[in-house]
Formats: C-alpha cells, sequence, structure tokens
C-alpha cells in the first residue's frame, strides 16, 4: 500500500501543479514552467506539451500587449501636436501670417493618422487569418505603370527621377489589391527616404518559376546593424526617427506578410548613405489555375 500509495503520489504531482498552473493562466497571471521528472511516459509528454502551450500564450500576450503599447504611442503623438496647434490657434498665439502652415500641420497630421489606422486595419485583417486572396491574372506592366502613375512623384518630391524596367509580356498571377499595397508601401518608402536630387529605379524580371519585383533608391541607406529589423512591426531606424519622416514603422511588415501570404518572398539591401533595394517575389502557378482566370484579367486604367 505504501508502495502504491508513493507511485500515484509520483504520477499524480506534475497533474497537480497543470491544473493549479492552467488557473493561475486563465486568472492572468504568470506561471513557471512545470518541473519535467521523466519525459519518457505519457505524463511527462503531457508536461512537455503543457509548457510549450504556455510558452506560446505568453508570446501572443507579450506580442498584443507590444501592439497596444504601440500603437497608443503612434496615436498620440500626432494627436498631441494637433491639439497644440489647435489650442495655438484657438488662444490666437500664432500670428496670421503663420496660419496656413499651421493648418498644413494639422492636415498632415490627420493624414498621418488616417495612414496609420488602414495600415493597422490590414495587420488586425492578416493577424485574424491568412484571408482570402482575390487572384487574379494580369499584366505587370500596366498594374506597375499605374501604381507609379498614381504617386505623383514628381510632384510630391521635385527633383526624383524615376525609372521603370519591365517587360511588357509578363503576367502574374496574385490578388491585385494587395500587390498594388505591397508596391505602395516599397514605393512610399523610396521616395520618403531619398532626398532630391534622387533615383528610384523600379525593376521587373520574370524566372523560371517566380516574377521578382524590386524598388531601389539612391535615398539615405540603412545601417548594417539595423537592417535584419525593419521588417519589425513599429520599427524605425535612428535615422528616420530623427527626421521628420512621419510614419509609424509598419509599411514593410504588412509588406512582408502580404508577400508571404502569396507564398512568395521578400528582401533587402542597403548601403548607408548609398541606398536601398527591396525585392519581392511572386511565385508563378500551375499553368491551369492561371488558365482558369484568364476570362478575368483586370484593367489598372
Ligand atoms: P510606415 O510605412 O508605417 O508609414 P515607415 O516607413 O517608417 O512607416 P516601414 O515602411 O516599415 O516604416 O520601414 C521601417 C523602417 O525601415 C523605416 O522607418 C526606415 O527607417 C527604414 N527604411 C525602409 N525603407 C527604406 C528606404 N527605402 N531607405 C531607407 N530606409 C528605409
Ligand atoms: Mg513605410
Amino acid at each position: 500500500a505504501i508502495v502504491i500509495y508513493c507511485y500515484s503520489a509520483n504520477v499524480s504531482k506534475p497533474l497537480r501543479a497543470m491544473e493549479k498552473a492552467a488557473s493561475q493562466l486563465a486568472s492572468g497571471q504568470t506561471v513557471e514552467d512545470i518541473e519535467v521528472v521523466s519525459a519518457n511516459d505519457e505524463v511527462g509528454r503531457l508536461v512537455v506539451a503543457f509548457n510549450t502551450m504556455k510558452q506560446k500564450l505568453e508570446q501572443v500576450e507579450n506580442v498584443r500587449r507590444d501592439f497596444i503599447a504601440g500603437i497608443s504611442h503612434e496615436l498620440r503623438t500626432p494627436l498631441t501636436s494637433i491639439l497644440g496647434f489647435v489650442q495655438g490657434l484657438q488662444d490666437g498665439l500664432v500670428p496670421k501670417d503663420e496660419v496656413p502652415v499651421t493648418l498644413n500641420i494639422i492636415q498632415d497630421e490627420t493624414r498621418r493618422m488616417i495612414n496609420l489606422t488602414g495600415e493597422i486595419l490590414d495587420l488586425v485583417k492578416l493577424e485574424s487569418g491568412p484571408g482570402e486572396l482575390y487572384m487574379e491574372r494580369f499584366r505587370v506592366f500596366e498594374a506597375m505603370a499605374f501604381i507609379v502613375g498614381s504617386l505623383n512623384i514628381n510632384e510630391k518630391k521635385p527633383g526624383l527621377s524615376v525609372e521603370m524596367i519591365c517587360p511588357e509580356d509578363v503576367y502574374v498571377y496574385a490578388d491585385a489589391d494587395r500587390f498594388r499595397q505591397i508596391m505602395l508601401n516599397l514605393l512610399s518608402n523610396a521616395i520618403k527616404y531619398t532626398d532630391a536630387p534622387g533615383k528610384i529605379l523600379v525593376e521587373v524580371k520574370d524566372q523560371e518559376s517566380f516574377t521578382e519585383f524590386s524598388v531601389a533608391d539612391s535615398g539615405i541607406g540603412i545601417d548594417a546593424e539595423e537592417i535584419g529589423f525593419v521588417f519589425e512591426r513599429f520599427y524605425r531606424t535612428d535615422k528616420s526617427r530623427h527626421s521628420n519622416t512621419g510614419g509609424a514603422g509598419l509599411g514593410l511588415n504588412v509588406a512582408k506578410a502580404l508577400v508571404e501570404q502569396h507564398g512568395g518572398e521578400i528582401g533587402i539591401e542597403s548601403k548607408l548613405g548609398e541606398g536601398t533595394r527591396v525585392w519581392f517575389t511572386i511565385p508563378h502557378h500551375e499553368a491551369g489555375e492561371i488558365q482558369s482566370s484568364a476570362d478575368s484579367e483586370v484593367s489598372f486604367t
């Protein structure tokens, strides 16, 4: 009886520990890993699985906390600045000739917030599952010309020249809206982080199993130490944080998620002071698949 008692106490000890840990987790407390006595039996394996689940839950919780902290910080900055300027206007502290400039700042900050909330909505959509892709077959040349044209780069930053190298006969099978968003995110970075006079080169190369798109600029570039982090959410390099470029550090993160949704890859190369090149790929899909959607070719004009 004593042997059986000792044995069953030993077996049920990790089970009791898990029960206690589960209820602590449920009430939002942090819990230490449960000790694995032997990883070879069922109870041992259950404890290992429990610890893994607990670590994953903690990770999700940390991501959620960082995400909310990041959003609150990013929203607070433009709101504080808008409030300051509006109060200045109300109290008559802004000289008459500076009113238009002040209103422009308020407009810019408001736009920044609208962009940010748009990006946050995209992220939330991406977070809540892979989402449906409306795959269509479209001609890259047309799409790229439309996207680059819609940016009005000459007006936004006179002195930036844009060149596009794209074969006319390349078709891609992708979600056209999301493709446009990826390109816009990369192009807006190239514009933002390149001082005039400068050059932006958009290139499309069709390879055997995928199409490669790239946006290269002759801008400020990224430090080798920082380049590993630019795809992370809310990450902005020191240089861009200090300059007056705005932005929340979400654009590349969203672009990466969208590229990966299409089964492609994304990468970045950069040299500080010389420029940056961001590339991504969209894989070719089964010929049958492309054929079936050939009727639904989209037009960008
Ligand atoms: P958002 O895109 O959310 O408006 P953002 O442009 O700062 O803000 P990302 O597009 O994610 O954010 O880019 C992250 C960081 O990577 C930028 O803040 C910038 O420091 C750096 N970066 C991205 N693209 C370039 C580029 N073409 N040249 C130089 N630095 C870049
Ligand atoms: Mg950006």
